[in-house]
């Protein structure tokens, strides 16, 4: 079983998915020399059309895609190579590739995402009277000192025994640190690529609880 280079002239398109969020990352040609060359690395290897050399993923950028498995479609002309990705897909800087909206379609979203993209959407239409604004213009000492007071509000809660109030303390925690990964250029993604690879690695046995950096 092996991609029918034949029937495209050469290439056969491929596929690229996140193992671990299940998005669509990008798509690429792959020739036979790129092929054999994923089988042997591991890696994902391409043909780039435009620059017509083989071209390993991640060789300039250090966003290496790590194949975690391989499906050759019906009919043999098409692949899809599932990945563990380091970095971003693409060469933009975007997570996925596939960031263009000619059809928006809403995903059904964690309210950590609705709520973080509120925040983006404040800073590039700003509301007058928004507190989000309010803490975008202030910056990033503001955005900590907040992140550290509600932090000690969460403490203070707890000790208290008081559930209702550290719900309430939890919850701004929560969305004084949305508001600083936006300020800082992290993605909800970001943290839930790390959870997804601290709860493999402790599933894997390595003891979480034993980590010490975190
Ligand atoms: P990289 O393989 O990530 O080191 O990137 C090397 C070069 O490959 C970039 O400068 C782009 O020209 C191209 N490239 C990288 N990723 C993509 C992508 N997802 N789609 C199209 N071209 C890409
Ligand atoms: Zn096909
Ligand atoms: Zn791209
Ligand atoms: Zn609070």
């Amino acid at each position: 079983m092996k991609p029918d280079f034949e029937k495209g002239n050469g290439l056969v398109p491929a596929i690229v998915q996140d193992a671990k969020t299940k998005s669509v990352l990008m798509l690429a040609y792959v020739n036979e020399e790129a092929y054999d060359k994923m089988l042997e690395t591991g890696e994902t290897y391409f043909y780039s059309r435009s620059r017509q050399e083989l071209w390993h993923k991640g060789e300039t950028s250090g966003h290496f895609q790590y194949i975690q498995g391989m499906y050759l479609d019906c009919d043999d002309d098409t692949l899809l190579i599932i990945v563990d990705q380091v970095g971003a897909a693409c060469h933009t800087g975007s997570y996925s590739c596939f960031f263009q909206e000619i059809i928006p379609y809403v995903f059904e979203k964690t309210i950590f995402h609705e709520v973080y993209d509120v925040i983006a959407d404040r800073h590039i239409h700003p509301v007058e009277k928004s507190y989000t604004n309010y803490l975008l213009d202030q910056g990033v000492d503001k955005i900590c000192k907040k992140v550290g007071e509600e932090a000690s509000e969460t403490i203070i809660a707890a000790k208290n025994n008081n559930k209702e109030e550290l719900i309430g303390e939890i919850s701004d925690l929560f969305y004084h640190v949305l508001v600083l990964m936006y300020q800082q250029g992290i993605q909800v993604e970001d943290i839930e690529k790390k959870l997804q690879e601290r709860h493999q690695i402790s599933g894997n046995k390595k003891e979480f609880h034993q980590r010490g950096d975190y």
